[in-house]
């Protein structure tokens, strides 16, 4: 299955040179889902062919578990790949491919759980979710939302976690900050507005920001207890006898849950207005793109407590985001936790082991047997 997945493509990015569609995965999964008795949907997204969640259920009724996975993957380089990033490859043990541990190997796993269970024993539904596009813009979560989607009680991300059940994260988004001036000969700055000069400005006070809501805002079970903000990308001007007419500052921001957005955008405009008060600077402060939200944590502690048994360790937190907030909104208390680990996702050689692969297995049968299969 796993040979299969990975040798499907179902790259997502925002950068239309590298986005694909993902209806090979959904495709595979419906097939397969079908084969152990589920009545399964593959749902476009809205304004999209090819682009599809797969919502599959074996069961009938508003309980039941939900085993959740995203079937796209982010870009890759193949250059600096050992093997093909798209054929499965074991080496010491290890299976590399595109995807193995973020998250293909999920699928694999969930289906060979639910394998071990005769459709008649369930008296609870269990569902498998497939979504689109949740490393680019999380629309295919979004669809799910904006449906309304009644899919079940209890909820499985399968994401690389280590098999460690993570119950809270963090939430990301990016913000521009675009400083403009006037261009002018570089031999006399009286000619012009230098924006690299107003950036000079701004940075202090961001460092000073980050330290305050640092101060503000703290959660010890985070492995960084505060929030974040990292300068990603600078970019301005054209050439070194110019006073630079304009740049730019790209900054990844991670708040912890409970925090707003909007309110976040509003503090750092205010204090990038008041860095540059004063001078003759315009600017611009605005969210970019894609965002993911904070996840608090399921509100049943006995859910919690009962992953945690199975796994035997107790639930943490991740600084990565996940669809676990689009799920909560549904209704479903959720947990994130998969095979892999999160610090070979996203890079050249992605690997997982057929060991944890097997673990996972374990543990969503296990769940099978406690949400579908015993007395609630
Ligand atoms: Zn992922």
């Amino acid at each position: 299955m796993l040979r299969q997945l990975i040798a499907a493509p179902s790259v997502s990015s925002p950068d239309v040179r590298f986005d694909q569609s993902n209806r090979a995965v959904v495709e595979l999964l419906a097939e397969w889902a079908e084969e152990l008795g589920f009545d399964t949907r593959v749902e476009p997204l809205p304004g999209s062919t090819d682009k599809a969640n797969l919502i599959a259920t074996r069961g009938h009724g508003e309980d039941g578990l939900v085993l959740s996975g995203h079937t796209d993957t982010v870009p890759y380089d193949a250059e600096r790949w050992t093997s093909d990033p798209f054929e499965l490859t074991e080496r010491t043990g290890k299976l590399f491919g595109l995807g193995t541990s973020d998250m293909k190997g999920f699928f694999a796993a969930a289906l060979h759980a639910i394998a071990r269970f005769r459709p008649e024993d369930l008296a609870r539904p269990i569902t498998l979710l497939g979504t689109a596009d949740e490393e680019s813009t999380m629309d295919g979560a979004r669809a799910l939302v904006e449906a309304g989607e009644r899919l079940g009680r209890y909820a499985i991300i399968g994401e690389p976690t280590g098999l460690r059940p993570i119950r809270k994260h963090k939430g990301v988004f990016y913000v521009e900050i675009t400083v403009r001036g006037r261009a002018g000969h570089a031999s006399n700055p009286a000619l012009g507005v230098n924006a690299i000069d107003g950036l000079q400005r701004v940075l202090p006070a961001l460092e000073a920001w980050r330290k305050a809501i640092g101060a503000r805002h703290r959660d010890t079970e985070f492995e960084v207890p505060t929030p974040t903000l990292s300068f990603g990308r600078v970019k301005g001007g054209d050439s070194p006898n110019r006073i630079c007419a304009e740049c730019t500052l790209d900054v990844d921001i991670r708040l912890l849950p409970g925090m707003e957005r909007s309110a976040v955008v509003a503090e750092l405009r205010d204090a990038v207005a008041e860095a540059l008060e004063g001078g003759a600077w315009q600017h611009d402060v605005r969210a970019t793109g894609a965002h993911a939200d904070a996840f608090g944590g399921p509100s049943d502690e006995g859910f919690q407590r009962t992953v945690e048994t199975l796994c035997g360790c107790s639930a943490g937190t991740a600084l990565f985001g996940t669809e676990a907030p689009y799920l909560a909104e549904l209704g479903l208390q959720t947990l994130v936790l998969g095979a892999g680990d999160i610090a070979v996702a996203h890079q050249p050689d992605e690997y997982v082991t057929m060991e944890a692969i097997e673990r996972a297995t374990d543990v969503y049968a296990g769940l099978i047997q406690r949400f579908c299969i015993e007395p609630a």
